[in-house]
């Protein structure tokens, strides 16, 4: 058994010794433990502009169980864990965030009910004390929309996750640029498990999830599993047509009672209320045609510059 431990790196260089001494203990004490035979820890360096990529390659050239994949230019979270994710050589991968706020302590619990079935184990925080009460509320507000609208997700997971080898392969097979893989793992089917943990604050840096990539994830997230809000349109719609025609109606037999106001009001007031409403939707509307010529021109996910230590290792140069 061979585990894989994914860590996206966005601009970490202050905690990436911190989490290679950590799980480098832990993971030797698995091995002992006889939970794992062997392991590789794949790290994916989006594009940073600091000593990211340097400390990498440091630990690259010191441990050939450190593995390190370099982005281009920054290509965001989720597709660097989808590059690690599809180079993970492991029975089962482990992704994480380079921050150490996912504790890379209850691995071991996911390791077992891996091994006890499971092919994908969530990881799902206890609650969000420590969070911002703007972090908190946007993010419990965005879980409950996205669940109302139909879409399959795990309450307070984020990427914190483990995959069995067939639910990997599954994974691989999807071509989609618009990601959002805590919607895309509950809808890939397979027998998961759940393990709760508690979520530590971050060990050093700050957040690279600023509010506007957070609105843009959520705007990704919602967009890119329902089309509900389509739906939506078509709704609203109608009960306006119908509550156009009741008020038709109303205006001919008010004028046939002899009774009817020459009125501003009960014309310019419906310009303003299907200006607004057609504008709304118009936007939802393209919402989803952006989405389609993201999806139609096919462009590649992530562009990697640099592999270390990999088979197809290039060490840097072009391949
Ligand atoms: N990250 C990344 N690319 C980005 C933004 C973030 O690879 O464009 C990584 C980041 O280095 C971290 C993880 O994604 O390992 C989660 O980001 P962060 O901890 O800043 O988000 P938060 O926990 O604050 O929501
Ligand atoms: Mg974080």
């Amino acid at each position: 058994m061979k585990l894989s431990v994914v860590i996206p790196c966005f601009n970490e260089e202050q905690v990436i010794d911190e989490v290679y001494g950590r799980l480098k203990i832990l993971l030797n004490s698995y091995i002992e433990k006889q939970l794992i035979d062997d392991y590789e820890v794949i790290y994916v360096d989006d594009g940073s502009s600091d000593g990211t990529l340097s400390a990498l390659k440091r630990l690259a050239a010191s441990d050939k169980q450190i593995k390190a994949i370099s982005f281009s230019g920054n290509f965001g979270h989720q597709p660097a864990l989808t590059a690690g994710l599809h180079h993970a050589e492991g029975d089962m991968a482990v992704s994480l965030d380079a921050d150490l706020q996912d504790p890379p302590e209850i691995i071991e619990q996911m390791i077992i009910r891996c091994r006890a079935g499971a092919d994908i184990v969530y990881g799902v925080r206890q609650d969000r004390k420590d969070d911002t009460f703007f972090k908190r509320t946007t993010a419990v507000a965005f879980y409950k929309f996205m669940t109302l609208m139909g879409v399959n997700i795990i309450y307070n997971h984020a990427d914190y996750r483990m995959l069995s080898r067939p639910a990997l392969e599954a994974f691989k097979t999807y071509g989609e640029v618009n990601r959002f893989l805590r919607g895309m793992f509950p809808a890939m089917g397979f027998k998961h498990s759940v393990v709760t943990y508690k979520r530590e604050r971050r060990f050093a840096g700050t957040t690279k999830y600023p509010l506007k990539k957070m609105v843009s994830f959520a705007v990704e997230g919602i967009t890119s599993f329902t089309n509900f809000p389509l739906r939506l349109a078509s709704v609203l719609g109608f009960i306006n047509f119908a509550a156009a025609a009741v008020l038709g109606l109303w205006a001919i037999a008010t004028k046939l009672k002899g009774g009817a106001v020459p009125g501003w009001a009960s014309i310019v007031l419906p310009i303003y209320l299907f200006g607004g409403i057609q504008l709304m939707f118009i936007g939802i509307l393209s919402e989803y045609v952006g989405k389609i010529y993201m999806e139609v021109k096919h462009r590649p996910l992530f562009i990697i510059r640099e592999k270390y230590n990999f088979d197809d290792d290039n060490h840097g140069k072009s391949p």
